[in-house]
């Protein structure tokens, strides 16, 4: 799980220099992650130790009150009522950061029973509920964290995993989870404590993207810090722009911007739920109809809350909340998650490039890999420079490799490729897939993703920190490899080529790149890249795959024959299995279509000799209109693939 404490000190100190040096005007907040709100490590232990006591305690008091006349409880349950609030207090501030001790310490049933009532809101419960799920991501200049909600029977939870959160799920998603719960606190941890009984509708992520922003300022601070015109400008003229141009021109923001509100809110408090509840009121009353955007973005003047931005990673709605300066730096970002997006990572594995053994542990020890939170920073969702999205981030969002967008090139025979610069606005390749290795358990593979990058539209940032930091970056006369799992989001991160001589953050501009001329070898695949020339629109590299080199499996896509139905239409529903670009017949399909109620269609079919299978599904008069998600999985032999696609029924 990602949080600000999980970083060394100068990783911080990195993100926040780079920060300021962006934003002339933002104070560097130097606060480590204690002054979050979140204990440091005398603290946990003490909490610890004083949670276990109160625990004992209650387990010896249970068995004492049980067995006691009803004469004597009265005095016994006060002191147990005090014990069980203290042990509350304690047990609530220890769930973020290690909600393991709550399971480990959580009382018996058997004890609970014999405990007095009056004692129970402050007693952890076993819990099984069903709810939507919403991930959101907070941006401090000097880190930042998720927060896991679920909303479930009318209520909101926070959610606490112990084993780190599962990073295939997005906001919207339905799920169950069974674990402890401590008021409105669920600890989660062991097989089967979340399970996704729903996957979340795909984020709309091309064509005309609605966006609502609403200005509100709050009743002890009712300032404008910039105007209507001002903010229109940053949303829908600079960052639909980075939009357009990151998109291969499909993908902008359309929308409005209500406001300036003043919101019964002080904004000496920081509470994003209640400035997000008062801004849609202020706008609905102004004649805002919610109902036909994508993104809700609540901007206001910076108050007490210690991130620039917050936001929903996914979400229809997706909503953010830009706290301060508004400009495209922080507004590409939130938009990122928006649409579904996690942080660009680097992975540093000390003087290796990779590795198979992550860390936790800053600087990695040798042999093992520390994934830095931000540390793509020359991708906007790796820090506040407005680069483009990597390969990864974009065939993620539908960018890249997929329908109408430029292909990236899967290498299944050794070769020398080109593969245009990334910011370049045609249909030729942008860049080069190499199957890294395959999760023997869940199919899932890892990709090295090549891309070349030039100072070229919003990647002048290649040459803006040349000048800020005083470091020329040496991208531009090499390519950059990325490493990212299929299906996990949160995977992608940066290699440093050149790791030997990494000295600090500011090193990826100049190491990171395999400069023409160098070679990479993956000690794990034998897979070799050498990069054989650069220049200012292209690159070529030379791809051996090695003797163990996993080999190109079974790939499956979806698609329908419409996008929108109305009911009493039949929805062709296609999957195309492939193997290295040739179709592969006789393969299992099964098809999975989640309706917008929640409920679910099976079936299967087998592929023909081009390699697709059809599943017709008629749609009723009594089916729900809204959302559809179609995933077809297909498996041949020991390899399975899976796909997903989504189509709207009127
Ligand atoms: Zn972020």
């Amino acid at each position: 799980m990602t949080n600000s404490t999980s970083r060394s000190t100068s990783l911080a100190f990195f993100a926040c220099l780079l920060a300021t040096l962006m934003l002339a005007a933002a104070p560097c907040l130097a606060h480590d992650g204690a002054s979050n709100g979140a204990l440091n490590t005398a603290q946990l232990q003490d909490a610890r130790r004083k949670a276990a006591a109160l625990t004992q305690a209650l387990a010896g008091g249970a068995v004492r009150y049980s067995a006691a006349r009803r004469d004597q409880r009265g005095p016994l349950e006060t002191a147990l009522l005090a014990a069980a609030e203290e042990r509350f207090v304690i047990l609530s501030s220890l769930l973020d950061e290690d909600p393991k001790a709550v399971l480990d310490l959580s009382l018996s049933a058997e004890v609970v029973s014999k405990l007095p009532s009056s004692l129970n809101s402050y007693l952890e419960q076993d819990a099984e509920l069903n709810g939507t799920l919403a991930i959101l991501h907070e941006d401090t200049l000097d880190g930042g964290r998720y927060h896991y909600v679920l909303y479930a029977a009318g209520a909101r939870y926070s959610l606490h995993f112990v084993d780190g959160a599962p990073s295939h799920l997005r906001t919207d998603a339905k799920i169950r989870v069974k674990g402890k719960r401590l008021g409105d606190m669920l600890a989660l941890g062991g097989g089967g404590s979340v399970q996704q009984t729903a996957p979340a509708p795909l984020p709309k992520t091309l064509g005309a993207l609605r966006t609502l922003v609403i200005l509100v300022n709050f009743s002890d601070n009712p300032t404008q810090p910039y105007t209507v015109d001002d903010a229109h400008a940053a949303m829908f003229g600079v960052t639909s722009s980075f939009f357009m141009e990151n998109s291969y021109q499909q993908s902008w923001l359309v929308g409005d911007v209500y406001g300036w509100f003043t919101i019964p809110v002080s904004g000496a408090v920081c509470d994003y739920t209640t400035i997000a509840s008062a801004a849609q009121n202020a706008a609905v009353a102004a004649g805002a109809n919610l109902a036909a955007y994508d993104h809700l973005v609540y901007a206001f003047p910076q108050n007490a809350c210690q991130w620039w931005g917050l936001s929903s990673v996914g979400g229809l709605p997706s909503q953010s909340w830009i706290n301060g300066a508004f400009e495209l730096t922080v507004l590409g970002h939130e938009l990122g998650h928006g649409l579904g997006l996690y942080h660009a990572h680097a992975l540093d594995c000390g003087t290796a490039a990779v590795g198979s053994v992550m860390t936790t542990a800053y600087p990695p020890a040798p042999g093992t890999c520390f994934m830095i939170e931000y540390g793509d920073i020359i991708d906007m969702m790796g820090s506040a420079y407005p680069g483009h999205y990597s390969a990864f981030q974009k065939e993620r969002l539908g960018w890249l490799n997929a329908g109408l967008s430029p292909p990236a090139t899967t290498i299944t025979t050794s070769g020398t490729y080109t593969l245009e610069s990334l910011e370049i606005q045609s249909g030729n390749p942008k860049a080069l897939k190499i199957l890294k290795s395959q999760d023997p358990t869940t199919g899932a593979k890892t990709w090295y993703y090549v891309e070349a990058r030039q100072p070229i539209g919003f990647d002048s940032v290649l040459n803006t920190t040349s000048s800020t930091v005083g470091i020329v970056s040496t991208i531009p006369n090499g390519v950059l490899v990325h490493v990212g799992t299929e299906g996990s989001g949160n995977s992608g991160a940066l290699l440093d080529m050149n790791p030997a001589t990494d000295m600090s953050i500011w090193d990826w501009l100049v190491d990171a790149p395999l400069l023409a001329g160098q070679t990479f070898t993956d000690p794990g695949s034998g897979v070799t890249m050498t990069t054989q020339w650069v220049n200012s629109t292209a690159a070529a590299v030379t791809v051996s795959l090695g003797a163990s080199t996993p080999s190109i499996s079974t790939t499956v896509t979806v698609t329908t024959d419409q996008t929108t139905y109305t009911r009493g239409q039949s929805a062709a529903i296609t999957a195309k299995v492939s193997s290295g670009g040739s179709p592969v017949a006789n393969a299992t399909v099964t098809f999975q279509i989640v309706k917008p109620t929640g409920s679910v269609v099976n079936a299967s079919a087998t592929t023909g000799k081009t390699g697709t299978a059809v599943y017709m599904l008629r749609l009723r008069k009594q089916d729900p209109v809204g959302i559809y998600q179609a995933d077809a999985k297909a498996t041949k032999g020991s390899q399975s693939s899976t796909a997903e696609t989504t189509f709207t029924v009127k």
